[in-house]
């Protein structure tokens, strides 16, 4: 076997010696032709002006870090026309201008670089025995030449955030071979409208919501079809069924048994939950008292501050300016129809009472029956609520004497969204049977739970000119946080249909965004969108 075949990119030179030392192997070599070409003009020339060595990494050896001691020739360019006078000869597939590593040696390295990034690339670098700090992998990603996909036929476009909050990107993937094709610096119309001026045979976008994108497909690529994205519409809908559960929250809890003698329609103020209480949220919210908690006194001004902007006539933007607040946070305050609303979602919890109804069932049936006393109890153990909202819990016991059932502490809020969200035969009998009972105290929440089975069968069986016949049926209900998603809907009517009917939608997108996360991670935390793009695309 010749040495040739065992390391190609040395065909070019002559090897004079190999010695090791340590952790090195150093290979000595010369240009084997006596000619070379004119990198000006292509001429061919064989004056030598003078001699000199170059030492050049190459990839390990056996684990062994090899240099290269190349001796090279400075040569006179012999075509009288060509502006350049003196060049220095490269060996093809060895050598590059300027460059302290060879050709095979780069490749490796951006290998690393774009695959690992900066500094994670350094130290892999180190393990492969092939020198490169995070500065080399840096440039190499930059000499990277601009990859130019073919323009797809199905268009994703989907935004990240450069930085958390504040700065957007757009990514562009291809929805038939789910690769991506470009990053755009911004999510603005014009962008979009102009890529797609320049890439003309895209039949189809799929995207996210309304908006920018939705103009810029429209002014860019007029004959394409629009389509929205029919997961990004369920995550709404999931928004819309939390408020929902939040509105109704007071159907969650399971009810103590109703007996003659304490029928809880009686006892005003009691904080069981049947049907009837379940219309009238009122009467059960104002018995909460939120603990003075920071988060609790955090959100209340929050809220304060938020409403008084937004009725002073502010923009989501500006507030989001003045208070320095995430602009979904203002959007989320902004709509709250009340200061409950919020409370309940931010700590999770129904009642404050909730946590500690088992205990008080318990020490209830064993005999321990005053008020006051158990009231101290628990304040012992965390509670923050009344003593009055122990009394009127206990209340409608009092009288009868019946065991009080050790009942389940009543669900979180999340967990009920979530069975909703779920198709039924997925969820197991006990989360099954306790949502159906919860459906039978809250008619609002039965009907909800109806609207997303319907939704969610136009969505897998892609039946989406049943999208009216939804949407009335959703109106004629009193769900208002359902009639915003349908407002919402109604904006983007046409794009909803169709992505509810083709079967594109943007699923892959959502990887690449969750892969330049990562990346972002990696070395990008003052996100350098060149070297972002170059990464996002080398694959
Ligand atoms: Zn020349």
């Amino acid at each position: 076997m010749e040495l040739a075949d065992l390391f190609p990119h040395l065909a070019g030179v002559r090897i004079e010696s190999v010695f090791t030392d340590g952790d090195w192997v150093h290979i000595h070599a010369a240009a084997a032709d006596t000619q070379a070409c004119c990198p000006a003009c292509g001429h061919t020339c064989r004056r030598v002006h003078s001699r000199y060595q170059r030492r050049i990494h190459d990839p390990a050896i056996g684990g062994r870090r090899v240099m290269i001691h190349l001796r090279v020739r400075r040569l006179f360019c012999q075509n009288v026309e060509c502006g350049r006078k003196i060049f220095s000869e490269q060996i093809l597939g060895l050598t590059l201008r300027h460059a302290r590593h060879s050709v095979p040696a780069r490749q490796g390295l951006a290998a690393i670089a774009l695959t690992a990034g900066g500094r994670p690339g350094a130290g892999l670098c180190g393990v492969v025995a092939l020198p490169g700090g995070r500065m080399t992998l840096l440039r190499l990603i930059r000499d990277v030449p601009h990859p130019q996909p073919a323009t797809p036929q199905v268009l994703g476009v989907d935004d990240f955030a450069l930085r958390r909050g504040h700065v957007y990107a757009t990514i562009l993937i291809d929805l038939d071979t789910h690769r991506p094709v470009d990053v755009l610096p911004d999510r603005e119309a014009d962008t979009l409208a102009e890529w797609l001026r320049a890439h003309p045979g895209v039949r189809i976008v799929c995207r996210d919501r309304a908006g920018a994108y939705a103009e810029g497909a429209r002014t860019g690529a007029p004959q394409a079809i629009q389509v929205a994205d029919r997961f990004h519409r369920w995550r709404n809908l999931a928004e819309a069924i939390e408020a929902t559960v939040i509105r109704h929250r007071a159907a969650l809890p399971e009810p103590p048994p109703i007996t003659d003698a304490a029928d809880p329609l009686t006892a005003p103020g009691s904080v069981t939950a049947s049907a009837e209480a379940e219309q009238d949220t009122v009467c059960v919210v104002p018995a909460l008292q939120h603990p003075e908690t920071r988060i609790v006194v955090r959100t209340r001004e929050r809220y304060a501050a938020v409403q008084q902007l937004v009725g002073q006539g502010r923009s989501i933007s500006a507030i989001s300016r003045t208070l320095r607040l995430d602009r979904h946070t203002v959007r989320r305050f902004a709509r709250a129809t009340d200061l409950d609303e919020l409370l309940a979602k931010t700590t999770n919890r129904i009642t404050l009472l909730d946590p500690y109804q088992p205990y008080l069932n318990q020490r209830f049936n064993d005999g321990h029956t005053d008020a006051a006393a158990l009231y101290r109890e628990i304040r012992a153990q965390g509670y923050r609520g009344s003593p009055q909202t122990v009394r009127r819990y206990l209340q409608p016991f009092r009288p009868t004497g019946t065991e009080l059932p050790v009942a389940p502490a009543a669900p979180k809020i999340r967990e009920v969204v979530r069975w909703i969200l779920t198709k039924p035969d997925n969820l197991d009998p006990d989360q099954r049977q306790r949502l159906d009972r919860i459906l039978a105290r809250s008619p609002h929440l039965a009907a909800a739970t109806r609207h997303v089975a319907a939704f969610a069968e136009m969505m897998t069986k892609l039946t989406g000119h049943r999208l009216p016949e939804w949407i009335a049926a959703v109106t004629a209900d009193d769900l208002p946080a359902l009639h915003s998603f349908v407002i919402g809907i109604q904006r983007d009517l046409a794009a909803v249909t169709n992505g509810l009917t083709l079967p594109h939608s943007s699923g892959p997108v959502e990887g690449h965004v969750n892969r330049i996360k990562m990346l972002k991670r990696q070395m990008f935390g003052r996100a350098n969108l060149d070297l972002l793009r170059r990464r996002v695309l080398a694959r």
